[in-house]
């Protein structure tokens, strides 16, 4: 995609490099730049600059080149990008690099960064999205490796008896914020991975991610086999042979990816088992450069990073061997071993029948190791405790690192500006120090509720602009309106329960109960009221009969209208569901959320959390800044803890209002949410512990 937008005035046409780096996402002032050209357009593009400077008339775009108002907004917003594209002296050269400074390589089968770049299905690429963002804040160089997706993951749309329907969207790239990656002959690059027949050609793409460069492959290019073009075309597909070619294209051509654009060398973070596959390329590579078979191992072991995110083995890829077969058999050879010896890097010990085993395969062949939680970390060590058969389970090599989310993407702007008045205005420059969030309790209580209910108002107004815009255009079904939130009440207590409809998540148990629960939404007095959004896999019909159960249940008329269900979640959708619920509802089975991070993505914004003990909440959760209850056994057992809350804890003091209409000791707990949160469950704190734990100690073997 050509970058230069045909009427850009020269005068703004920083602009147009600006929309096509994510930057400009996540600071305010940038932001502002595209919204303050027109918020008509900028609205009707849904915040997507890229699309807004192909569409917006030109007149627009004069007028605002000569306007000094704007120009002056323009300048100082252009400087500020400049200033942060051209630093070179940050945290990671001065703490961690040193001299030697290689690049760190990511793989991810997903990134969450932005709506209008749909590749991602959940929590995995949002973790994967603000790892990047974060380090290309504290100028780590990392490039990172994913997918491009040409038909994205898909548009949920919910008939009208509940049942989830796919409608697949393909991917305008015109007005999306990506670019052709561009070998010296300005021709786009093409790679080829190696070692398949007939040979699978990717077609590169780029995003710019602040400092950081997210290369995309793409398999659907002309010269590709009609099943080879397929490969790329979707996340997640359900078919194996389909999937380990997806695998195979991430691993191996991705490691070809970063010799074709001029990375020899790097150290390598694997995001889950899916990208394993790069591993074998690496000790491939060093086998060729006339390592043995053995110094390859170690040496790619002790500059190699596996995060794993899975608590449970039926989450992880096991390839069939007849598969692996297929598309290994003129492979293995290279490395000088039998094929049972090289199908032993990926065999299970307790299943190695089973197949090869993608989560195996990246223990084996990393040194560095982690969870995502401190009890997800617990959880690993006991479900690999085999792969390590003479150590005891506590002295299984795998630590953790609890995730993290990016504050400047996941903070409310009028939250952000409080925050730059009462935590003095270069507070994200130091936001991961505990101490600095002490001065959220100078913020006045009045102060904070007021932003506060204007965000929820924000919200309420967004949910029933997407119920109205069904209605009006797509001729909805009366219930779909409904259903769609607009007889939501902006001064109703209201939860928020939004993530992907995976069973382990129970998006059904607050409806155990139902007259408690019609109980507690009908109150006249103290109405409580529920957002429901999310996806099931489409693969995955038990997920998409739950979806329907509660989807069914929002269109009980006895619910009251209490109860809405947002179609088609999205990053846009979390954002104002972060920001404006009051309470954020986490119910999983225990020990199956490794983290989750949607919930710090609310506390962060103040919004306190109603969740039983696991992933995250153990280490979050301090008896001030929420509620948490300890698993009962049963889903009865633990529907009857929240309905308990709900009723004796969390609607009295919600309730309990004073004369100008704060309650004032809730906005107490909104402070302690976010004075808990905004350090310990920050991507920034997250990210200086990879530094400091992993890329410190492999980038000294580098060098060695
Ligand atoms: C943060 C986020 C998630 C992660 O949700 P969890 O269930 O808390 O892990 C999923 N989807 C979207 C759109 C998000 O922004």
């Amino acid at each position: 995609m050509a970058k230069n937008f045909s009427k850009m005035p020269e005068r703004i046409a920083g602009l147009g490099e600006m929309a096509y780096n994510l930057w400009w996402s996540w600071n305010p002032a940038a932001r502002m730049l595209f919204k303050s050209l027109d918020r008509q357009v900028w609205k009707e593009c849904v915040h997507n600059p890229v699309k807004m400077l192909r569409e917006i008339p030109s007149e627009i775009l004069e007028s605002a080149a000569n306007n000094s108002q704007y120009l002056k907004q323009y300048d100082e917003a252009m400087t500020e990008f400049n200033r942060y594209m051209g630093i070179n002296n940050c945290w990671f050269t001065e703490n961690i690099a040193g001299s030697v400074c290689l690049p760190v390589a990511y793989f991810s089968a997903e990134y969450g960064l932005h709506h209008s770049l749909p590749f991602y299905a959940g929590g995995l690429g949002f973790l994967a999205g603000d790892h990047i963002k974060e380090c290309s804040d504290l100028g780590i160089p990392l490039v990172a490796i994913g997918f491009m997706y040409p038909e994205g993951y898909f548009r949920q749309k919910i008939r009208i008896d509940g049942w989830q329907e796919s409608v697949d969207e393909t991917l305008d790239r015109d007005v999306t914020p990506i670019t052709r990656a561009l070998d010296k002959q300005g021709e786009q690059l093409v790679v080829k991975v190696p070692f398949t027949d007939p040979p699978i050609h990717i077609a590169l793409w780029k995003v710019h991610v602040g400092r950081v460069t997210l290369y995309l492959m793409d398999t659907d290019v002309e010269i590709n086999v009609p099943w080879h073009r397929s490969i790329s075309s979707q996340l997640y597909v359900g078919d194996i042979e389909h999937r380990l070619l997806q695998e195979l294209v991430l691993g191996i051509g991705g490691s070809e990816v970063l010799r074709a654009v001029g990375i020899d060398d790097y150290l390598l973070h694997l995001n889950e088992g899916h990208t394993s596959f790069a591993l074998l390329e690496r000790v491939r590579t060093r086998i060729n450069k006339g390592m043995s078979y053995d110094d390859a191992v170690q040496n790619t072991r002790k500059t190699s990073i596996f995060t794993t995110h899975t608590p449970v083995p039926a989450g992880i890829d096991v390839f069939p061997f007849h598969l692996m077969d297929k598309y290994f058999s003129s492979y293995y050879s290279h490395f000088g071993l039998s094929r049972d010896s090289f199908f032993r890097l990926g065999l299970h010990p307790e299943n190695p029948t089973a197949g090869f085993n993608m989560a195996v395969l990246a223990l084996n062949l990393t040194a560095y190791h982690n969870g995502v939680s401190k009890k997800h970390g617990e959880v690993s060590r006991q479900m690999w405790n085999s792969l390590w058969p003479d150590k005891k389970v506590d002295d299984v090599p795998i630590d953790y690192i609890t995730n993290g989310v990016h504050v400047p993407t996941w903070l409310e702007p009028k939250m952000e500006l409080l925050f730059n008045k009462y935590l003095g205005p270069d507070w994200k420059q130091h936001h991961d120090s505990p101490d600095l969030w002490k001065a959220v309790e100078d913020i006045p209580n009045q102060d904070l509720w007021q932003v506060y209910s204007w965000t929820k108002t924000k919200l309420v107004n967004a949910v029933r602009e997407l119920a109205r815009k069904e209605w009006v255009e797509e001729r909805a079904d009366p219930l779909k309106v409904i259903s769609g939130g607009t007889l939501l009440d902006p001064l109703a207590l209201t939860i928020g329960f939004a993530r992907r409809f995976a069973t382990y998540k129970r998006s059904f148990l607050i409806f155990s109960d139902l007259e408690r629960l019609k109980r507690l939404l009908n109150n006249r007095w103290r109405p409580v009221q529920i957002i429901f959004a999310g996806k099931a896999h489409p693969a995955d019909d038990e997920g998409k009969r739950i979806l329907q159960k509660v989807f069914n249940k929002v269109c009980d008329p006895a619910m009251g209208g209490h109860i809405a269900f947002i179609e088609n979640y999205n990053e846009q959708l979390a954002q104002y569901l972060v920001h404006g619920v009051d309470v954020w509802l986490n119910n999983p089975v225990p020990p199956m959320e490794a983290s989750g991070t949607s919930g710090m993505k609310a506390s962060l914004n103040g919004v306190p959390q109603l969740s039983i003990l696991d992933g995250w909440w153990l280490e979050g959760y301090n008896g001030k800044n929420g509620w948490a209850f300890k698993e009962s056994g049963s889903d009865t057992g633990d529907a009857e803890s929240i309905y308990r809350l709900l009723e004796n804890d969390v609607v009295p003091l919600y309730y309990n209002q004073d004369q100008d209409g704060v309650p004032q000791e809730w906005v107490r707990l909104m402070k302690e949410s976010i004075k808990s949160s905004g350090a310990a469950f920050s991507a920034r704190r997250m990210v200086k512990e990879y530094a400091l734990k992993y890329y410190r100690p492999a980038l000294k073997e580098v060098s060695s």
